[in-house]
């Protein structure tokens, strides 16, 4: 599969545009800068030069499977939070179902599907954007799989995880790692298929955690 990766050049999408490389999943790292593009092909990882605030349709050409790993991050305001997070996000839903493109795997965030009024009131335009796009996603008629995972960290892969549609831990963090590879297995992992799932580091190796939903 041709695996479109948005948000290529952040922390996750850097380690899966790496795990991809050279199996039978070939990352497209959908970059917005032309230096990110040099620094991408510099690695022989193919690229595609877009933005999500732009047209970005080109992006989706040759393309199996999408997997939506942008975000805003923290230090921009909440119109980059709707912009990026909500409507790029459901503009990138919009153009996989357009271009025929069946598999779409999103990163949305641990909490995203719970009732509003358990939102951190600061916290609560992104957790809106977020399930805003994964409601998108689930009634898009796409193969999905929202994988949901708590506070993120840069530590390396401890390769065990705790993942399921509610789980037994309420709160915690996940290395961004252990993210990339949970995202790799679940591209064709069918247990994964039409999901929402949450996502902790947790006691179980993955490939037995994914075997286990
Ligand atoms: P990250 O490092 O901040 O990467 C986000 C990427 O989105 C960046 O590469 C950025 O591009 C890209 N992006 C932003 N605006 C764009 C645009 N207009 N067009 C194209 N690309 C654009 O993110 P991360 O830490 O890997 O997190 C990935 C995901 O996990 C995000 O969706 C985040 O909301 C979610 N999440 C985060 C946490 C947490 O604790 N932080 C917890 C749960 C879920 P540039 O490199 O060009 O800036």
């Amino acid at each position: 599969m041709n695996v479109l990766i948005i948000g290529a050049n952040g922390k996750i999408g850097s380690i899966l545009s790496q795990k991809l490389k050279g199996t039978t999943h070939q990352p497209i790292a959908m970059v917005r800068k032309k230096e990110q593009q040099k620094a991408f092909e510099g690695k022989n990882i193919k690229t595609s030069l877009a933005d999500l605030e732009k047209d970005f349709s080109h992006a989706f050409d040759n393309v199996n499977a999408v997997v939506f790993t942008a975000g805003s991050g923290a230090h921009t305001g909440k119109d980059k939070t709707h912009l990026i997070d909500r409507l790029g996000a459901k503009k990138a839903i919009d153009l996989a179902v357009k271009h025929k493109i069946d598999r779409f795997v999103m990163v949305s965030a641990f909490g995203a599907d719970a009732s509003p009024n358990q939102w951190p009131e600061a916290m609560a335009h992104y957790y809106e954007a977020k399930a805003d796009a994964d409601k998108h996603l689930m009634q898009s008629g796409l193969n999905y799989t929202i994988l949901m995972p708590g506070k993120l960290t840069d530590e390396n892969g401890t390769n065990n995880v705790e993942i399921g549609e509610k789980i037994s831990q309420r709160s915690g963090s996940i290395t961004r790692t252990d993210v990339a590879t949970v995202i790799q297995k679940s591209l064709d992992h069918e247990k994964t298929f039409s999901k929402n799932l949450e996502l902790l580091s947790g006691d179980m190796p993955i490939d037995e955690a994914l075997d286990h939903l």
